[in-house]
């Protein structure tokens, strides 16, 4: 009865391994072969030991036996080719793995071999009958030949189990879980099927032992999924990503967070709670931060670090049961830092490090729109003349210069300032009232000094200050305003402030007006050229300077420095000039037959240059009225060589190709050297005693009108003396040497009629 119940549960036994066999088999996996190979190989000795316990003749007892050996060398051939494909060496770990010998085989077939002859020598084994449970049975009594199928059993058995012991060894700590089992149930089932053996215990149990082997091989290579690895790898992948992440239970408890997110909270490792507790004081409850979270800023207290809150949500099983949440955080420090000098070198100057123009500008008419600034004044800050500084001390001092500038500005201001560089050499500020005391910014400009090395130099500075009213919006109009006070004082280095006032007003209304009255003042011949003699050195009329007046029908006689400079600056003085330019050319064709040597000299304004082709217009002239160049002089400013001075030379040059005579105008007045001259393509220079007056001593100004005249003398130019007042200029100018004169001791400047009146008075 109890041998009955050993048969069917072995028999059980035998269904579970054919199970797995047929499983593993369907497995996709490329081992599931080899383990439904082995699964079956392990059925043959379970099988064996079920006979020979339901056995109670020899011969059924035999067959037992039979299938019991050779189901062992089965076994092995199996658990070999298990082991080869199991341990086999894969492309990352080439030196880990195994492969088995094919000698390994040879040895277990030559085993069933060495079986297969036990009939007919009877050499490996012989059946015992013995009594168990009552009834007969045959127990195995091993002979010679059973050593040889012991040795090549557990020869190969122990070469598995030591291969097995090397890959634990070799292999990476998470993987070692898989051959550990393995080895340790071959071990365990080895030991107890070793006990069977050498104890000779009839009803051999141990074939649980196999049947659990088959099971455990099963498991772990088919449907085993190594969570603690996959755990492992899982943690790594979060840990290393730049990202801090942190992982909550449902109860809202912080449970865990990764390398990034421990450093972001400051924690130890292990105490995740706290790390919950800290997110919080950043961000505020988690429960808190909005569905999408997307562009969420958020400033970590403390420093200067910025978090960005990627993402947060929480995740459920299948029945809608919350499982936990997470939130993932990103440090944006480096990228905010970046974007901020981005900014910053994009509203910032990068000599002086005041807001650029634009930025200003933008700053002020925001102010300006939330009325923040009804107590302050714009106030426009220019550098004069600084070209001059540059190109007389050189770039690197001109830097210094203008960083000194604005570092003045900055030590003007208090926080409730706005300021920055307009242009090259203009400020703007924003100021409050409190601040401007005119007395203390007076003293300061008149004596604004520059100092490097040593090297000194006095800037220019002046300053046009605006109120602001609650309707100014734009901070542009106002800087104008300030510009439009700032250019009453241009000119003058004693002033240095300046307010858009009532009397400024008046005068742009007035600019404004005289502008819209231009093209209907030259139409209607209300602009006409005065003449202004040039004598020679007998007194005697060789010509004379056509100088623009303006008989206005309201306001009457206009001298040009009432419009001149307005026109200079707006562009419409190509419309004055080519105008006069057309006077003069009529007077002089007037003049071909009376007075054919006379000559009449033009200005030529520098703004001309930029809005016109200065020559063709006037060559244009010369054909239109027939004229001979020569008698049509060409006066230029030494401002109009500053700028584009290679082309400029040019155009003077070809002037004089074409016949004209080029005079260099109020010579002494900018600040060209003597020894610009010689590169100069001018034939007349016209000495302004206005400039040279303004020095204190007479006698300096003597020698150095006396050098002047000597010089251009030399390099074969003529000199002019114009603003001759006496006659005791005028003896002066001759001993000099000079050659040609024109100024009031002479004449002023005639109508038309009045020079021709003088000239015929003269000649007679
Ligand atoms: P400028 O070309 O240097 O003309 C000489 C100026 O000196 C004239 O002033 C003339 O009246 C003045 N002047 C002549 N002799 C004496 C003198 O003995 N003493 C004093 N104190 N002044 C004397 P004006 O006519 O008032 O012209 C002033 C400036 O306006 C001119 O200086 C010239 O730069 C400009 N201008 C005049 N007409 C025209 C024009 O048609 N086109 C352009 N672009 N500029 C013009
Ligand atoms: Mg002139
Ligand atoms: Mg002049």
């Amino acid at each position: 009865m109890i041998r009955s119940v050993y048969v069917l549960v072995f028999a059980f036994m035998i269904a579970l391994l054919a199970l797995c066999a047929i499983l593993a088999r369907r497995s996709e996996k490329p081992i599931g072969r080899f383990v439904s190979l082995l699964c079956l190989s392990l059925i043959p000795p379970v099988l064996g030991n079920m006979i020979i316990i339901g056995a109670q003749r020899r011969i059924p007892a035999l067959i037992g036996c039979y299938c019991y050996y050779i189901g062992m060398d089965l076994i092995m051939i199996a658990l070999t080719g298990f082991t080869s494909e199991y341990c086999k060496p894969n492309s990352s770990s080439k030196e880990n793995g195994w492969k088995a010998p094919v000698w390994v085989y040879a040895l277990l077939v030559l085993d069933i071999i060495q079986l297969t002859m036990n009939p007919f020598f009877g050499h490996a084994f012989t059946l015992q009958e013995i009594e168990v449970y009552g009834l007969p049975y045959f127990q195995m009594v091993p002979l010679g030949g059973q050593t040889y199928h012991r040795i090549v059993c557990y020869g190969t058995l122990l070469m598995i189990m030591f291969i097995f012991l090397i890959m634990c060894i070799k292999m990476p700590g998470i993987y070692r879980e898989q051959y550990a089992v393995i080895l340790f149930s071959m071990l365990a089932g080895a030991i107890w099927q070793t006990f069977y053996i050498f104890s000779r215990t009839p009803i051999d149990r141990s074939m649980a032992g196999f049947v659990i082997f088959g099971l455990l091989i099963f498991y772990f290579t088919i449907y085993y999924r190594p969570l603690r690895l996959l755990d492992r790898m899982l943690a790594n992948i979060v840990s290393s990503t730049t990202e801090a992440i942190f992982l909550y239970a449902p109860d809202g408890i912080c449970i865990w967070a990764n390398e990034p997110g421990i450093e972001l909270t400051g924690i130890e490792s292990g105490e995740y709670e706290k790390a919950g507790k800290r997110l919080e004081e950043f961000f505020g409850s988690k429960d808190e931060l909005p569905e999408q979270s997307n562009n969420e800023l958020i400033r970590k207290s403390g420093d200067e670090t910025w978090y960005y809150v990627l993402d947060h949500g929480s995740f459920y099983d299948e029945k809608g049961r919350k499982l936990g949440s997470y939130i993932y955080v990103r440090d944006i420090t480096e990228e905010r830092l970046m974007l901020e000098r981005e900014v910053y070198a994009a509203n910032h100057d990068a000599l002086t490090g005041l807001y650029t123009r634009e930025f200003l500008l933008q700053r002020i008419s925001g102010r300006l729109k939330r009325n923040e600034l009804s107590e302050h004044y714009i106030a426009l800050i220019d550098v004069s003349e600084f070209k001059i500084v540059n190109d007389i001390y050189g770039k690197e001092f001109g830097d210094y210069a203008l960083t000194s500038v604005a570092d003045w500005i900055r030590s003007y201001s208090d926080a409730s300032c706005i300021y920055g560089r307009l242009s090259g050499d203009t400020f703007g500020s924003c100021i409050p009232k409190k601040l401007f005391i005119p007395e203390v910014l007076e003293k300061d400009l008149s004596d604004f000094k520059i100092k490097k090395g040593s090297t000194e130099h006095h800037l220019v500075i002046h300053i046009g200050f605006c109120d602001i009213s609650p309707e100014d919006k734009d901070a542009s109009i106002l800087f104008d305003r300030a510009r439009l006070a700032l250019d009453s004082i241009r000119n003058d280095y004693k002033t240095h402030i300046a307010f858009y006032d009532s009397a400024i007003r008046e005068k742009v209304r007035r600019n404004q007006e005289i502008s819209s009255e231009l093209s209907a003042a030259i139409s209607e011949n209300q602009l006409i050229p005065y003449l202004q003699p040039i004598v020679d050195r007998s007194g005697r009329i060789v010509g004379a300077e056509a100088l623009a007046r303006w008989i206005h029908p309201d306001r009457g006689f206009m001298p040009p420095n009432e419009f001149i400079p307005l026109f200079e600056e707006n562009g419409m003085i190509v419309d004055v000039d080519k105008h006069i330019w057309r006077c003069a050319c009529r007077i002089l064709s007037g003049w071909r037959k009376s007075h054919p040597d006379l000559f009449l000299s033009i200005n030529v304004s520098p703004k001309d240059f930029y809005l016109t082709d200065v020559l063709s217009d006037i060559l244009a002239l010369i054909r239109e009225y027939d004229l001979d160049p020569a008698n049509l002089r060409i006066e230029v400013t030494e401002t109009s060589m500053m700028s584009d001075t290679d082309d400029r030379m040019k155009i003077l040059e070809e002037f004089r190709q074409n016949g004209f005579i080029v005079e260099m105008d109020d010579f002494g007045s900018g600040y060209s050297s003597l020894n610009m001259l010689k590169d100069m393509p001018v034939d007349v220079l016209k000495i302004d005693m206005k400039f040279l007056s303004e020095s204190k001593e007479n006698s300096r100004a003597n020698t150095i009108v006396k050098n002047i005249i000597k010089l251009s003398r030399d390099l074969g130019i003529h000199p002019l003396t114009e603003g001759v007042e006496t006659r005791e200029q005028f003896d002066i100018l001759l001993d000099m040497g000079c050659m040609l004169f024109q100024g009031f001791y002479f004449a002023k400047p005639l109508i038309q009629e009045e020079f021709e009146k003088r000239l015929t008075g003269a000649q007679a």
